[in-house]
């Protein structure tokens, strides 16, 4: 046999000098940058642990003024302005991130650990794609579907995680602000940097004042948010735990809430898939993002005829995946998220070990500092496993088989959650009968992690309930039918 040569990438680092980042930043209340009267916090950058910014931790007094800005901004500008006029805005703050792109891109990468192909191609155009789509619904409500002139609800409470700080910031504003909404938005402690970019963003923009206000925190900030009396909207992304609080919390409240939580999604790959195109598929399902993806693939269903097969070309593939430095063009995997989140994945992935599964990872040399963790393949797992039943969030692979169709349904449905599957064969009949059966919000046939402003998202079960994006996304935004 000929032997294969490998070649060096070259070192391809994008430059952060486009970033301006500041050392300290405040709230953003009512249209300025405002101090908070509470503690401050550092944000890093999880891939080297450098300090990039101090940030203002909202107090109850803060999230209090926040809210207030948002009531006024409301009664008093937002829900007098038509459609058109707020559409306007909408698609001027689309083409300012747009233009941005780059800063926002690197402030991501920076703030996130994310590799920066991915947040240039993925999270901020995807993010400026939904401020375009849902302007385009600001002067068009009354034909969503919804009932003759659906009213916004007033103040909307948006709490979001770090795996997506960009992208879930803009699935949580446009169609708000497109509604009629004005909105208080927490991003998560981790990851502030790039919703205070936006807040510049909205400066920009001329959006009057109160409209969007950000404010950062951590987990107190975003309780008192949720909690507060004069938010008639809460919208949160985020474990299942947290999510479930919230729920109780809100509970014989008039609030509305949707709530986006966690997942263990099934990608089944049947014996008749064209298998290199399936095994790109398993790679952009659990290593997009590191694995910190919602609808993660994170249990790979295959049908045993072909598993070994299926796994060496996996195997043989997540060699090539290049770990490392975020900002560098050429990196597939980035960092860790956080100090806790490397924790996390490493407990689970211990617990995979001693259950009886086999773990796998290919050579692949971590950086000395920051929150590293290899892609990592379990063979061997049963649906009792921890690792086949917990959201790990991480570079995690546990691979299950079957052999029918009606077993594969069984096991990717054996789970408390039901956000996504994916279902890989090249019998269009069986993608559907699959489709059909698969208890989970989104099913994707023959692709994975596939994201479109005008597709619904959103889960069964623990995985929470509403739906964002699509029209479907402006019905948690409206008062409709006897709510009015
Ligand atoms: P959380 O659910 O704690 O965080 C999500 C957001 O909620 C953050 O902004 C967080 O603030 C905020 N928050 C925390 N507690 C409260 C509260 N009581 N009331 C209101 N808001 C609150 O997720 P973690 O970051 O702690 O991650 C833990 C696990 O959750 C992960 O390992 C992963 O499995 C899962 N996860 C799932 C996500 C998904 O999209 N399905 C997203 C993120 C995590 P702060 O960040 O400041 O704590």
């Amino acid at each position: 046999m000929a032997e294969t040569k490998s070649f060096e990438y070259a070192p391809a680092p994008e430059s952060r000098a486009i970033v301006d980042l500041r050392s300290t930043y405040g709230l953003f209340i009512g249209g300025e940058f405002v101090e908070g009267t509470g503690k401050s916090f550092k944000t890093i950058s999880p891939a080297t642990e450098e300090v990039l910014a101090e940030v203002s931790e909202a107090s109850e007094a803060d999230v209090d003024r926040a809210v207030a800005a948002a009531r006024r901004a409301h009664t008093r500008t937002w829900s007098k302005m038509s459609g058109a006029e707020r559409g306007k805005y909408l698609f001027r703050i689309a083409r300012i991130m747009a233009e941005r792109s780059r800063e926002l891109a690197v402030l991501e990468s920076l703030d996130n650990g994310k590799p920066i192909k991915e947040s240039r191609d993925v999270d901020v155009p995807t993010a400026a794609a939904h401020f375009f789509y849902y302007a385009g619904w600001a002067d068009k409500l009354d034909h969503a579907g919804l009932g003759p002139s659906p009213q916004p609800l007033g103040v909307a409470g948006q709490v979001i995680p770090w795996n997506f700080p960009l992208l879930m910031l803009a699935w949580k504003i446009a169609p708000a602000l497109a509604c009629g909404n004005t909105v208080v938005l927490k991003p998560a402690e981790t990851t502030p940097l790039t919703a205070l970019l936006f807040a510049e963003i909205c400066q920009q923009a001329d959006l009057p004042p109160g409209v969007v206000n950000i404010i950062t925190g951590a987990g107190g900030t975003g309780q008192a948010l949720v909690e507060h009396p004069d938010v008639d909207k809460v919208a949160f992304t985020g474990s299942t735990g947290v999510g479930k609080a919230i729920a109780r919390a809100v509970a014989g409240s008039r609030k509305k809430v949707t709530l986006e939580l966690g997942g263990k999604a099934a990608n089944i790959v049947f014996d008749d898939a064209p298998v290199d195109q399936a095994v790109e598929g398993i790679v952009n399902g659990i290593f997009f993002n590191q694995g910190h993806v919602c609808c993660a693939g994170s249990r790979l269903l295959v049908q045993e005829n072909v598993s070994d097969e299926v796994i060496e070309r996996l195997k043989r593939r997540l060699s090539t995946l290049r770990v490392g430095d975020p900002l560098d063009k050429n990196t597939d995997v980035g960092a860790i998220n956080s100090a806790a989140q490397l924790a996390r994945i490493t407990e689970l992935s211990k617990a995979g070990e001693d259950e009886g599964a086999t773990r796998w990872s290919p050579p692949c040399e971590l950086p000395s500092s920051g929150f590293w963790f290899a892609p990592t393949v379990f063979t061997g797992v049963s649906n009792t496993h921890r690792i086949a039943r917990e959201e790990i969030f991480g570079p995690v692979l546990s691979v299950l088989t079957f052999r029918t169709p009606d077993e594969a349904i069984a096991k990717a449905n054996n789970t408390p959650y039901g956000l996504s599957a994916g279902v890989w064969s090249e019998k269009g009949s069986r993608i559907l009968w699959a489709a059909d059966r698969l208890r989970a919000g989104v099913v994707w046939a023959n692709t994975f992690n596939r994201f479109d402003p005008t597709s619904p998202f959103g889960g069964y079960k623990e995985s929470g309930y509403g739906r964002e994006g699509g029209r479907h996304g402006l019905e948690a935004y409206l008062k409709t039918g006897d709510a009015r």
